[in-house]
């Protein structure tokens, strides 16, 4: 059993990660939220206790942290006896936190693939530049690391592993399809950090084709989905971080990731990509001082979890998965649905943050009663999908299947053992 919690990061998700902690506190224990901005943590632990987010009483603290300093990162896991760390703080920090938990044998977790500031699309696989150089001493120090356990990746990454165990016999290709079919209202917005958004956007587009790495230019591939819910959607070939570890992991020789995209976004996005404003190389003003332009530009546009409030329309997220059952040739579904004003409503957050931080406090619950806690680094489609899947399913997250027979909730929950299954509290969806 492990238990406390410190959230790293006051953000958008970090935000929803503190509200599903606090629903799941009889099983977490005390809850700690830091960033270098306390009044931001604060304000979260404020949003908790208007939303009465709270399942018992319980330790809920604000701490102001530079997460880049290793030492001061590990003095406060140690203070707070924080067994878990949730890292969803923006991801340049992930190796430093990564390292401070190694060094106190907390559990980690974290959304996104770690980033170097000054470079933009490494060498694939991205976790090779720089998480899985760790693994050896995870497993050494018997720390349980879960990479990228947001929605995509995260989720998505348990979909697939679950389609390959549970679903066909050989899989061929895996479409990952991430359709936001919200709107926010505002002239333009990203919907988690922009500089992160952007940084995915600016470069290469790495699919994995043929068992091979294949690169392409953002924009240059683009194909319709009909989704359920959200309907024919748009979406544009992208490169993205579950490919990189999916394509390693699964033996599976196509894995794509397709991100829809409205035509003013792309408009907008072009726009500010040709005039040289996405870029992550400082230039100097006439007045001597020295920018990023892609800090500029995240500074002046919206702060993502200030669109929450006026939010309307759905997410769908899933896996279209194609290959061979029985001789035949099959195709699956795998999916969710999420609406941003429900959302709103029980957190007080957009879609996006939430299908990101709920995920990431499953997981964290599944490592609090042993079933994840797996002592070394792995990557979610090394673990077993079906309680995580099943937990989800009572967490606001709901699975559904689509295949030939239907279209019908996915609830892996009476397949698994009573020490897999977790006592849940209702809430408030
Ligand atoms: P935000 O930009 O809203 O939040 C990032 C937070 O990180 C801020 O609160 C910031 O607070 C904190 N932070 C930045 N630098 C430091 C530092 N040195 N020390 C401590 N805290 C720091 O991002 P989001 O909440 O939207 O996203 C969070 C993470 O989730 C990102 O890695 C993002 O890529 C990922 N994500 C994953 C998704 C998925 O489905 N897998 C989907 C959406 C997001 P402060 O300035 O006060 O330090």
């Amino acid at each position: 059993m492990k238990r406390n919690v410190l959230i790293i990061g006051a953000g958008g998700v970090a935000h929803v990660v503190a509200h599903k902690c606090a629903q799941n506190n009889a099983l977490l224990g005390h809850i700690h939220i830091a960033s270098r901005t306390l009044s931001k943590c604060q304000a979260i632990i404020d949003s908790i206790h208007d939303k009465g987010s709270l399942q018992q009483p319980g330790q809920l603290t604000a701490h102001a942290l530079d997460a880049m300093d290793v030492e001061a990162t590990k003095f406060l896991i140690r203070a707070t006896r924080s067994q878990i760390v949730i890292n969803v703080g923006s991801p340049f920090l992930n190796m430093s936190v990564l390292a401070a938990c190694l060094e106190t044998g907390a559990a980690y977790l974290d959304t996104a693939i770690h980033e170097d500031p000054d470079k933009v699309c490494e060498t694939p696989p991205w976790y090779a530049n720089h998480e899985w150089q760790r693994r050896q001493a995870c497993k050494d120090a018997g720390v349980t690391a879960v990479l990228g356990v947001g929605f995509d990746p995260g989720v998505v990454n348990a979909y697939a592993r679950y389609a390959l165990d549970h679903c066909l016999d050989r899989v061929d290709s895996i479409d990952i399809i991430d359709i936001n079919a919200g709107q926010h209202g505002r002239y333009f917005a990203t919907n988690f950090d922009p500089e992160i958004n952007f940084r995915e956007f600016t470069s290469t587009v790495w699919s994995w084709e043929n068992s091979t790495w294949k690169a392409n230019a953002m924009f240059e591939h683009r194909q319709d989905w009909d989704m359920p819910v959200t309907g024919v959607s748009t979406t544009y070939l992208t490169g993205h971080d579950e490919l990189h570890s999916l394509s390693q992991n699964l033996g599976v020789p196509n894995i794509r990731f397709w991100m829809g995209f409205g035509e003013h976004y792309i408009n907008v996005f072009t726009v500010l990509k040709n005039l040289g404003l996405l870029s992550e190389k400082p230039v100097r003003t006439a007045r001597g001082v020295e920018v990023v332009p892609l800090e500029v530009v995240k500074a002046v546009l919206p702060d993502p979890a200030s669109l929450a409030p006026d939010y309307t329309g759905k997410t769908c997220i899933g896996d279209l998965v194609k290959g061979v059952k029985n001789g035949q040739p099959e195709e699956v579904l795998i999916y969710n649905v999420c609406d941003h004003e429900v959302c709103f409503g029980e957190v007080g957050s957009q879609a996006i943050s939430y299908t990101a931080g709920v995920p990431a406090v499953a997981a964290a619950l599944l490592i609090a009663n042993g079933t994840w806690d797996v002592a070394e680094m792995v990557n979610v489609e090394e673990l077993d999908p079906q309680p995580f899947i099943a937990l989800m399913n009572t967490m606001g997250l709901v699975t559904r299947i689509k295949d030939r027979d239907g279209d019908r909730l996915l609830d892996p929950a009476p397949q698994l053992s009573s020490a897999q299954r977790l006592p849940r509290r209702a809430h408030a969806r």
